[in-house]
């Protein structure tokens, strides 16, 4: 892992009743003061709550999707300000399940990034191949086309993170090979770089099936700068132990 602060980031996904924040105290407990900074998101109903949970921890409050507009006629939607008004400092756009369950393409992606960034929040953008792009050796193509197409204008090293995520690794044990998460995290560096000034320093989140035993190996590829977590993220011991592999 280089200089770059490295971010350790979990995806609750609709998973998460009240009684579930009893594992942020337990988080903070056992990791009062770690070496990555690390950011949970609940679903909406849980984000006020959380934030109670973990004020004066390490553990910033997110959302796992936002509406582009600031507010209207989009029943069932939140907005990046209420995430914000909610005590939320992040917020994941783009995931792959949002891509798929809800039609979402990269321009959707894009304005909700810079939604984000306009209720200053920072904008987690997911990007990652399917398994059929990948057998067709297209995953370069694919993650540098959903990249170009979904990075918010404003982008900075400070406002936005961009998570690469295989789709066929999200929630199914498998695990790219250390080699192919190098050469898209060398090619999404190149890139950020390429079209930001100081794209050197963004962090590049890597998404799949992050466990404990795998993450210190994941973390550990140059361009890597942390991990954005889904079902390991849910239990303290889980997440604590990937927390300490930063
Ligand atoms: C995710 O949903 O972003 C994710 C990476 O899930 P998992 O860690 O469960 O594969």
């Amino acid at each position: 892992m280089s200089l770059i602060r490295p971010l350790v980031a979990g995806n609750w996904k609709m998973n998460g009743l009240r009684a579930a924040l009893t594992e942020v105290e337990a988080l903070t407990a056992a990791h009062p003061a770690p070496a990555c900074d690390v950011l949970l998101c609940p679903p909406a109903t849980l984000i006020g709550a959380m934030v109670a949970a973990a004020a004066g921890g390490p553990v910033s409050v997110g959302g796992q999707d936002c509406h582009a507009a600031q507010s209207g006629a989009h029943t069932g939607d939140t907005s990046a300000e209420m995430i914000a008004d909610a005590g939320g400092t992040a917020v994941i756009v783009g995931h792959s399940e949002r891509r798929a369950d809800h039609g979402e393409d990269d321009a959707t992606v894009k304005a909700k990034a810079e939604a984000a960034l306009r209720a200053n929040l920072v904008a987690v953008v997911c990007v990652g191949e399917t398994e059929a792009e990948r057998d067709a050796g297209r995953t370069l193509d694919v993650v540098l086309g959903q990249l170009a197409g979904s990075m918010p204008q404003g982008a900075t090293a400070a406002n936005t993170v961009i998570a690469y995520e295989p789709v066929w690794a999200i929630g199914t044990g498998r695990v790219p090979e250390i080699a192919d998460i190098t050469e898209v995290h060398d090619a999404l560096r190149k890139a950020v770089s390429d079209r930001l000034g100081d794209g050197a320093s963004m962090r590049l989140l890597y998404g799949g099936s992050v466990k404990p035993s795998n993450a210190a190996e994941i973390f550990a590829v140059e361009n890597v700068n942390g991990g954005l977590v889904g079902g390991a993220s849910l239990k303290a011991a889980d997440f604590g132990g990937i927390i300490a592999a930063a």
